[in-house]
């Protein structure tokens, strides 16, 4: 197709393609590892019917497709290699808020704050949290089944999408669950377009669950000497039975370009941070009793009282990733996941594997979903320094597997892991894997050359 805007233009009206300048549109946060896409037209559908009607148009004209939300994605999964970009931004109501039945209706465009934002101020609660929610859409959360710390308590996205409205090739829209809570009677094809990256359907719409919002929460941080006594307070926390809602760590080298210090301890090696909810009698028992457990080999406790002081700590927290990032200009940073009982293995080879590639390295995340972000810091206009942190990625991959874990926990497989997900499915798993992605698109068209 010579014009593919002009052309879309006639199809779904002027306003709907984006004729400014199309980078915004071209990037995600893997933008730090300098990866940027080209496209031919970046199109904002205003309604499902809209992108049933641009899908089909793509399919029958051999135009790829590649679904953008927020575009705070990790793995390059919304960076475009030609074809139309998507930006489902222009879908963005919330169709119905039920509070009494603990249940949002939106549509996929809506951004996770504010569906967390609209929930709490009817008492209730979205507890998927991934860090930039006020630009995520709850649809690229569902692509990329979206974590972030409170997933340790409350499990990830998918565990809060109840239904989905998506279109599928060649031009369709289909529902998958509903306002129900649940739903055994087909194969779950739901679950199946959860994390599936853009690459199966684009995702519409959702009905979400909700619960009533915890009465209150507490957050507590400790340092410790080394990663050993770190991971060992850790893993005394799970091996005591206490259902905290976050567990987080922060290693060594995540610590020293970590933002301002929020108290004393930032000189330490490794830190351990713990949210604790529910009612205000759960949270006081919760508190005093990891406060009992992280004491023991700690160097430094921080259980601050006020609401302002513990907003300071996930402030910091949440500085994590802009701080390394600005150690050197650029970072090359994978989600792994491994055994609960492989974690401290997993961050000290980390260290050592950007060591044997000559780059500082340093990892922190979601510990008790053995999840890290294991980043190796780079000079982005330093070709060799972007080379070598590519290798240093795969031998992380190759760490992952061995320790028994997967490539990605969190941020999925996209462009930056592109042609590994062999590694960690092979054989028929792998097979199975392609032919999903053929049944549902097979001119692959919709977001070619991800999630493989
Ligand atoms: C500071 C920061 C902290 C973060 N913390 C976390 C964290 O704790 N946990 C976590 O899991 N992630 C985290 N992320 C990563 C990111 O926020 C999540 O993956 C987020 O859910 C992506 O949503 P998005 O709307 O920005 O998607 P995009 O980046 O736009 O797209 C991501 C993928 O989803 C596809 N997609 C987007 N919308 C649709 C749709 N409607 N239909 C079909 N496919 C679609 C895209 O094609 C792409 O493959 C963090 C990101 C940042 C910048």
């Amino acid at each position: 197709v010579a014009d593919v805007a002009a052309t879309i233009e006639q199809l779904l009206g002027a306003d709907a393609v984006f004729r400014g300048d199309p980078r915004p549109y071209l990037s995600d946060e893997t933008e730090t590892r300098n990866l940027v896409g080209t496209c031919d037209a970046v199109v904002r559908p205003d309604s499902p019917a809209a992108v049933a009607t641009l899908v089909a148009w793509a399919y029958e004209h051999d135009v790829p497709i590649v679904a953008r939300g927020g575009g705070t994605g990790y793995a390059g999964g919304a960076v475009p290699r030609g074809g139309i970009v998507v930006s489902l931004e222009r879908l963005d109501r919330i169709r119905s808020f039920d509070p009494l039945v603990w249940r949002m209706h939106v549509d996929a465009g809506v951004t996770t704050e504010r569906v967390r934002r609209t929930a709490r101020e009817s008492g209730l609660y979205f507890p998927p949290d991934p860090g930039a929610g006020e630009q995520s859409h709850i649809g690229g959360n569902i692509a990329t089944n979206a974590g972030g710390p409170h997933a340790f308590k409350y499990g990830t996205t998918g565990a809060w999408v109840t239904g989905l409205e998506a279109v599928v090739p060649p031009g369709e829209i289909v529902r998958f669950g509903g306002p129900i809570r649940k739903d055994v009677a087909s194969y779950d094809l739901r679950s199946l377009l959860v994390g599936s990256e853009g690459t199966l359907a684009i995702v519409t719409g959702a009905w979400l669950r909700l619960v009533p919002a915890p009465e209150a929460s507490q957050s507590i941080v400790a340092f410790y000497a080394n990663a050993a006594a770190g991971v060992e307070a850790i893993e005394t926390v799970l091996g005591s039975g206490l259902l905290v809602a976050a567990l987080e760590y922060v290693d060594a080298g995540a610590l020293a370009a970590a933002p301002p210090p929020f108290a004393p301890g930032q000189g330490e090696a490794f830190a351990v941070l713990v949210d604790v909810d529910g009612s205000a009698a759960e949270v006081e028992q919760l508190r005093l009793a990891v406060l009992e457990v992280l004491a023991d080999n700690a160097r430094v406790l921080h259980a601050p009282d006020g609401a302002s002081e513990q907003a300071a700590v996930w402030r910091w927290r949440e500085g994590m990733t802009a701080g390394v990032t600005a150690l050197r200009g650029g970072k090359v940073s994978e989600d792994i996941v491994v055994p609960l009982d492989r974690l401290r293995e997993a961050i000290e080879r980390t260290v050592e594997i950007g060591e044997a590639h000559g780059l500082p390295a340093c990892s922190w995340g979601h510990a008790g979903d053995g999840n890290l972000h294991s980043t190796f810091m780079i000079d982005r206009t330093d070709g060799l320094d972007v080379e070598r942190a590519e290798r240093a990625a795969e031998a992380l991959f190759a760490l992952a597997v061995e320790l028994g874990g997967s490539i990605s926990g969190e941020h999925g497989t996209g462009l930056v892991k592109s042609g590994h997900l062999e590694q960690f499915l092979p054989g028929r798993g792998a097979e199975l894997h392609r032919s999903v992605k053929s049944i549902f698109d097979p001119k692959n068209l919709l977001n070619p050359g991800k999630k493989q």
